[in-house]
């Protein structure tokens, strides 16, 4: 009799462990937990392709000679500043408490945009003997007695070619004086040639120092050393310049003694027995980076050639659409439900899949399905990850949805405005989807950003034309068009979408870019 309790006790143990690893889906029928590395229809259509993998992330190098050079220029300014009175009154033992130091340009609405492949690598020894803070050995070390010395964060999907487009900013992870600053330099490195690299230094009230390194040749913050800089505040873009294999940022910390610190407080962190984050990421940090729809595969071609996501939101009948994911950390004991579901709601295809390693700090997978005799309109992509529903909308058939003209220099180009007399001439970056094959032209008053009108509905074309504004302050927007649709107008600035065009040319019909 004593016994039943913990009978019953046990029981329920039993019968919730057999609900969490045999999940019921919404089509009723008990599923086996899904083997590593494979994809497991759960119901409707089979995808005829699939692929991907993880991808090298960036790693990166200072040789003694370089690390020294750049020690004695930071040793310098701080000693110039000091001489002329510049140099901030130092708040002694308050370390600062780090935002975190990257950011997407303005417009940009990715889910994420980064990953984590190197933390500092605590263990002194070499080679291959690799401490990071969390007890595992997410860093590396050389054979010439070098262990890395900060965080390197990369950008994530399409490193090169968030870098061309400047899409990841670095901004000041804490207030403070910058006391170091260099750009000019090559930033399309694959390897460790021994170039200088592009970099601000800050620091902070209490004498500590952080690193950030590999900008992009030109983006540094033209702020000069002993400028102050806010938390937050721009500092460059994402970069491979310097010894580099990838655009990344290289993010090292000094405390006021010049001791290196490793900002992520974990078991093994025999540096300093706090963390330096205001809010400390997780040590697997899992996530999707970005979700796309495409007629073909993404393509990585050789370093340093720009990635090319083959992305597009709008596809004819018959198409083959591929569906990609791009995760950050993902995990072995990790699954991902992706769903495509058809314009009325219905479920053409689900299915299931893990990734067959322990973990990957980069990867993306791909399933490609043949389109035929399916309900045209507007279909929506979904993939379930770790509790978060990440979503993208795609138009097969007909009415073809339009893209949108980029609306910052990170999306291709803004409208820009050219005053020829009386008229003014617009230019402006072509669409996004390669199916739009004109622009309308509409214009308002400024101050009421709701009575633009359309002022021609083709520039045939052309991602310019010649206008003659009414009088007054005038405002200029320009749509996409296809033969059936037109895109949206942007964003305005509380980041709702602007309105129609008191007359427009066409119905809106606007997805994803790109
Ligand atoms: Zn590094």
């Amino acid at each position: 009799m004593k016994t039943r309790p913990f009978d019953v006790r046990a029981l329920l143990v039993v019968l919730a462990l057999a609900a969490s690893v045999v999940p019921a889906k919404a089509d009723g029928v008990q599923q086996a937990p899904i083997p590593k590395g494979v994809t497991r229809v759960v119901s409707g259509a089979h995808p005829n392709a699939s692929g991907g993998g993880p991808l090298e992330p960036p790693t990166d190098f200072m040789t003694d000679a370089q690390r020294e050079a750049i020690g004695k220029e930071v040793a310098d300014n701080v000693e110039r500043l000091r001489l002329v009175g510049k140099l901030a009154a130092l708040v002694p033992d308050v370390h600062p408490l780090f935002a975190w130091p990257l950011r997407l340009a303005p417009g940009l609405t990715d889910p994420g945009y980064h990953g984590i492949s190197n933390f500092v690598d605590l263990d002194p020894d070499f080679p291959n003997l690799l401490l990071d803070y969390n007890c595992g050995a997410r860093s590396y070390d050389r054979s010439d007695g070098y262990n890395h010395r900060g965080s390197d964060i990369f950008t994530w999907p399409w490193g090169w070619r968030k870098m061309d487009r400047s899409e990841i900013q670095i901004v000041a992870a804490a207030p403070g004086q910058i006391i170091y600053r260099s750009d000019g330099n090559f930033d399309r490195s694959c390897g460790f040639n021994n170039d200088n690299w592009n970099a601000i230094f800050v620091g902070h009230a209490d004498g500590s120092q952080a690193w950030y390194g590999h900008m992009k040749n030109g983006s540094v913050t033209p702020k000069q050393v002993g400028e102050f800089v806010a938390q937050g505040e721009y500092l460059g873009v994402v970069g491979s310049s310097g010894n580099s294999t990838g655009p990344h940022l290289h993010f090292e910390v000094y405390n006021a003694s010049s001791q290196l610190i490793e900002p992520w407080f974990g078991p093994c962190n025999n540096l300093n027995p706090e963390t330096w984050w205001a809010n400390q990421r997780p040590y697997y940090d899992s996530a999707v980076d970005r979700i796309t729809t495409g007629a073909t595969p993404v393509n990585f071609p050789a370093c340093p050639t720009a990635e090319s996501p083959n992305s597009q939101s709008a596809f004819p009948v018959g198409s083959t659409i591929y569906f990609t994911t791009y995760y950050r950390d993902q995990r072995d004991t990790q699954s991902s439900h992706y769903t495509i579901y058809r314009p009325n709601g219905s479920i053409y295809a689900s299915w299931d899949h893990s990734g067959p390693a322990a973990h990957y700090a980069a990867s993306y997978w791909y399933w490609g399905f043949v389109f035929s005799g399916e309900m045209q309109g507007t279909w929506r992509f979904t993939v379930e990850f770790e509790s978060q529903v990440y979503e993208r909308f795609f138009s097969y058939g007909s009415p073809a949805a339009c893209g949108i003209v980029p609306e910052t220099e990170a999306q291709g180009g803004p409208l820009v405005l050219q005053k020829i007399g009386t008229s003014v001439r617009l230019t402006w970056g072509a669409s996004c989807s390669p199916s739009d094959t004109d622009y309308s032209v509409y214009e308002g008053a400024i101050g009421n950003f709701s009575s633009h009108s359309r002022l021609t509905c083709t520039t045939s074309s052309n991602t310019t034309a010649i206008i003659a504004p009414a009088a007054g302050g005038r405002y200029f927007l320009i749509g996409a068009r296809n033969a059936t649709s037109e895109s949206s107008l942007g964003l305005m600035s509380n980041g709702a979408e602007r309105p129609v065009g008191v007359i427009s040319c066409a119905p809106r019909f606007s997805l994803q870019c790109p």
